[in-house]
């Protein structure tokens, strides 16, 4: 049911505006409330909509009307509710625009419809309409930025406990990881010893058969003990414990000793590796061991991301950097297939591949083999807690014109010195 209209003559709505338009001359009056009709809204009634052309505005009557704007389809925010003597869709006729925001009735309510003509007859006639208008905007504003502010603290207030929430759960995944690393490395040393005392036994030795099923045995075993060893130093690096003492270190010492462990692989792939200028380089401090694991899991990738026949170039140098001071700048560089700009930063991740990780193969010098990507979070922890940088460039990933990788490391001299 409709609300029958509460008004019986012209006069009575002239009676009603009267407090509304506090001030105005009766003439002025006269005219709005000849220009009004009344209407009823059922509740939920759309009574003007947001982003539509607006030339009528609105006084209620009775009832309450909400105010809404839609932030996101199906997302609206609730901006204010308005009561009786109370106008609303001036905005539209102000602006000779489309309406900011949806007016809806929260229950059964009757308004005034002022056409825009007579409103802005009224308006140019009388300063203190505007004034009052214009003081009514500035508080509606006003509102509405504080409702704004207090909707964006509670939205960043919930972020910071969705952010605080996922911490703990990366926590407690990061502490799951390293205690079963930690568990499962015990065992696998042991059982890595007793393979290779089976590997040394001379009846072992005896059966050619036998031999190489212990030979399999043992190379798996130091492939587990390699993986357990990196998710451990992972964990470390990511738990930001890392103890870094510092004693001086030959880089071009660290990288000979890489060379030289890689040299069957690099003969098998057909790989050239190049190193200049390290030898000329000045010592640095730190700890030798994390520094050459750091090392070692470049010239790695750089290993099985380039095609057989390619060229790994290690090369030094000294460099001024405005923040890091004087550096020994070390740039590890291949010929390989490259990574796509968008995963640059993203392979400093933990447990982070490009590609697609089930066509890797499991060799750890095979092209394209495997790793459990934590190489390169490693080395940057280490690079990191030497008080330097590291990162990566390529033009993109190209398998067939093999466009290249560097990881330029920066390791500063002077903060590092004991
Ligand atoms: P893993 O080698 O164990 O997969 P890393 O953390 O060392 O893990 O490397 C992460 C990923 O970064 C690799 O899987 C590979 O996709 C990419 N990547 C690293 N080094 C290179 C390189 N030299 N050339 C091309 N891609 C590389």
């Amino acid at each position: 049911m409709l609300d029958p209209t509460p008004f019986s003559s012209v006069a009575d709505i002239k009676e009603f505006l009267r407090p509304v338009f506090f001030g105005l001359e009766e003439e002025d009056l006269d005219e709005l409330a000849q220009a009004s009709a009344v209407r009823t809204y059922r509740p939920g009634e759309v009574i003007c909509q947001e982003g539509t052309p607006g030339s009528t505005m609105y006084v209620t009557v009775s009832g309450r009307v909400d105010i809404v704007k839609e932030l996101a389809p199906g997302v609206e925010r609730h901006l204010q509710s308005l009561g009786p003597g109370e106008i609303f869709g001036e905005i539209a006729i102000l602006q000779q625009g489309a309406r900011t925001a949806t007016v809806r009735a929260a229950d059964s309510v009757t308004a005034l419809e002022i056409g825009q003509e007579a409103f802005l007859t009224v308006l140019g006639r009388s300063p203190s309409l505007g004034i009052r208008i214009l003081v009514r905007l500035t508080n509606r504003l006003r509102d509405s930025d504080q409702q704004a502010i207090a909707a964006l603290r509670k939205a960043n207030e919930e972020l910071n406990q969705a952010l605080g929430k996922l911490e703990r759960l990366d926590r407690t995944k990061a502490d799951f990881i390293q205690v079963s690393a930690h568990e499962l490395r015990t065992p696998v040393t042991a059982l890595l010893g007793y393979a290779q005392m089976l590997q040394a036994n001379p009846t072992m030795q005896s059966h050619a058969d036998l031999q190489l099923l212990v030979d399999g045995i043992v190379t798996s075993t130091k492939r587990l003990a390699r993986v357990f060893d990196m998710i451990l130093d992972a964990s470390r690096v990511v738990a930001d414990s890392l103890q870094v003492t510092r004693l001086p270190v030959s880089v071009a010492a660290i990288f000979q000793a890489i060379a030289d462990d890689n040299r069957e692989a690099l003969s098998q792939r057909h790989l050239t590796l190049v190193m200049q200028g390290l030898r000329e380089l000045p010592v640095c401090y730190g700890v030798p061991d994390l520094l050459r694991k750091a090392f070692n899991h470049l010239v790695n990738n750089a290993l099985k991301f380039t095609p057989d026949g390619g060229t790994i170039s290690v090369s030094g140098g000294e460099v001024l950097v405005p923040d890091l001071g004087p550096c020994i700048q070390i740039v590890v560089a291949d010929t390989g297939i490259g990574i796509p700009p968008e995963d640059l930063e993203l392979i400093f991740e933990k447990f982070y591949r490009t590609g697609e990780v089930a066509l890797h193969s499991s060799s750890t010098t095979a092209f394209k083999g495997g790793g459990p990507g934590l190489g390169l979070t490693i080395a940057r922890g280490v690079i990191q807690a030497h008080g330097g940088r590291i990162w990566a460039e390529s033009p993109g990933r190209d398998e067939i014109a093999c466009p290249g990788s560097r990881f330029v490391i920066q390791l500063p001299l002077g903060a590092a010195r004991p």
